[in-house]
């Protein structure tokens, strides 16, 4: 079974309104508060606010496109998720790991990032997360021309969107979801779904309270079903629509993808000029870009352009930039498969960690239950049980009983025998109890030579013929007990309350007045059960 997901404690629920905040509004705000978050997390020794720091501290360097800082810091938070129970975020580090990737052009290794996200998403059913990283593969899929493939994975983010509880993102994204659909139905010539889809955007925009909207996804893919549609006029007018929207900063970086089918639209209608314009638009915007990828394609489509122009001069000019990238880019590559070879070997690492670390923890859970002397249930799991027992019988009103039982004159039994015998004689009457137990009695060591029982829907009759049964198989053990003037052998004392409870007593209430009833079989010689079910 895997572990569970768990809710966010209250101060990082704190943290992570500061955080979100700061995102939204300043990035130097967000880097100092990861900072102090870091601060506040060693001083308290908390894996839960080291990985929400990390996990921001990667958005902060995402913002500034330091694509190795981001992967580095992820890195860092998927070291605590596991042992915070923070899956979300292990989810949504996958995720972004594979935006990175993407961005890198390293696409194996992002589809890999992304099903690793989906597999922990399917697992603690987080619908929001899963229709995102659907649509990041979907996206994948389709530059790689899987269309069918991408089709499915689009549908399915879709319905996941709607499935999952709203967030000021969901129409953002069904958008964007709905124009890759609407691509990849035209690619397949499936018109009328192509057209079902630009409808359904429609909607969507309409009643779009959203001052932002994706502008050039929006207005490249209402330029592309219009040529479809055999409308050129109207598919211009979209061209034009994208190039204000580039020309007045709209998020080129963003909508690359759909940039690039606009530019193999242009080449379609053969509107070379205009291309050319938009290659230049784009790139005014995009000076800095690193992307390798992004810039020969722009090389590429100028090249088009000039060829089919006849614009000589050009045309060589940009061959030769063309040529000039190409050797950077195969230089680059082999760093970039290096990087990956890299990051996926310390990834294994951090996975094997990760499963000795549920393994140990697992282990940890079963010790941390039991007393290592006799490995009967201790106190921890004693107050667990006992709790859940209780409620369970005030429910159900079943009978309860608690048991307390003492060895007597054990310190006089220490001082004679020994400690290390004094020890033996506590395991050999601890295995007594655990050959008792079943699913309505479950023993306990309280702490030194006590013991206590809880007893569940059994009569008192039959709580009773229990209690004078483990009594005579402690007995049957016959361990000399010179000091135990009365038999000198151990025995015990029990005392035991039982009652049905009423709704709203308390569970403590019961093993204290069964310790007082212990004490009075002390009191009246030992060796002896009194039982009552009276408070
Ligand atoms: P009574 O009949 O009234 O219960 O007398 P008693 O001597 O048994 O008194 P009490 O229950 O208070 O003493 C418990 C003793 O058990 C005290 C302590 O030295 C001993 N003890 C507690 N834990 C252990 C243990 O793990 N091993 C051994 N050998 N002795 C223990
Ligand atoms: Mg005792």
């Amino acid at each position: 079974m895997p572990a569970q997901n768990r809710e966010l404690s209250g101060s990082a629920k704190e943290w992570l309104d500061v955080l979100e905040y700061a995102l939204q509004t300043d990035m130097q705000q967000l880097y100092r508060k990861c900072q102090e978050l870091f601060q506040e997390a060693a001083e308290e020794n908390s894996d839960e606010l080291m990985g929400l720091g990390y996990y921001y501290l990667a958005m902060y360097y995402m913002e500034n496109s330091e694509a190795d800082q981001v992967m580095a810091s992820l890195m860092e938070g998927i070291k605590y998720y596991p042992e915070a129970g923070m899956f979300e975020y292990m989810a949504r580090a996958y995720n972004l790991m594979g935006v990175v990737a993407e961005s890198q052009d390293n696409f194996i290794l992002a589809l890999e990032y992304y099903y690793t996200c989906m597999s922990y998403s399917e697992t603690y059913h987080m619908t929001y997360i899963m229709a995102m990283v659907e649509s990041n593969t979907a996206n994948i899929l389709c530059s790689m021309e899987e269309m069918t493939k991408a089709t499915e994975l689009l549908e399915s983010a879709v319905k996941h969107y709607k499935e999952a509880e709203e967030t000021p993102y969901t129409r953002w994204n069904l958008m964007l979801c709905s124009i890759e659909l609407g691509h990849c139905y035209l690619m397949q010539k499936q018109f009328r779904e192509a057209e079902g889809e630009e409808q359904k955007l429609d909607a969507l925009l309409k009643d779009c309270k959203l001052s932002r909207f994706p502008q050039i996804a929006v207005h490249s893919y209402k330029a592309e079903i219009s040529y479809y549609r055999g409308d050129v006029q109207a598919a211009l007018g979209y061209t034009d629509k994208v190039m204000e929207d580039i020309r007045s900063g709209a998020s080129v970086i963003e909508h690359t993808d759909s940039l690039e089918r606009m530019a193999g639209l242009l080449l379609v209608m053969e509107k070379y000029e205009l291309l050319l314009r938009m290659q230049e638009a784009i790139r005014e915007k995009m000076q800095d870009t690193e992307n390798l990828f992004l810039k020969a394609k722009w090389y590429l489509n100028c090249i088009t352009c000039y060829d089919k122009l006849g614009r000589e001069e050009e045309y060589i000019a940009n061959c030769r930039s063309f040529f000039e990238l190409y050797k950077e880019y195969s230089d680059n590559g082999m760093q970039t498969a290096l990087k990956a070879i890299e990051l996926r070997d310390k990834l294994n690492k951090i996975q094997q960690r990760q499963s000795d670390m549920l393994a140990l923890n697992a282990e940890l859970r079963v010790t941390s239950k039991h007393d290592a002397m006799t490995g009967m249930a201790n106190r921890t799991y004693l107050n667990e049980y006992i709790e859940q027992c209780f409620e369970n019988a005030v429910q159900e009103q079943k009978n309860f009983g608690v048991e307390l039982m003492d060895i007597d004159y054990f310190k006089l039994y220490n001082d004679y025998y020994g400690h290390l015998q004094g020890d033996d004689c506590i395991e050999k009457v601890a295995r007594v109890l655990k050959s008792m137990e079943n699913d309505k009695i479950f023993c306990a060591r309280y702490g030194g030579d006590e013991f206590m029982i809880i007893y569940y829907d059994m009569s008192r009759e039959e709580i009773r013929d229990t209690a004078m049964k483990i009594k005579e198989a402690i007995w049957r053990l016959r361990i000399p007990h010179e000091k135990n003037r009365e038999s000198r052998l151990v025995t015990v004392s029990q005392g035991i309350l039982c009652r049905v409870p009423e709704k709203n007593s308390r569970v403590w209430d019961y093993a204290l007045k069964a310790d007082r009833l212990l004490y009075r079989v002390k009191n009246q010689g030992r060796n002896g059960i009194l039982i009552e079910e009276r408070l």
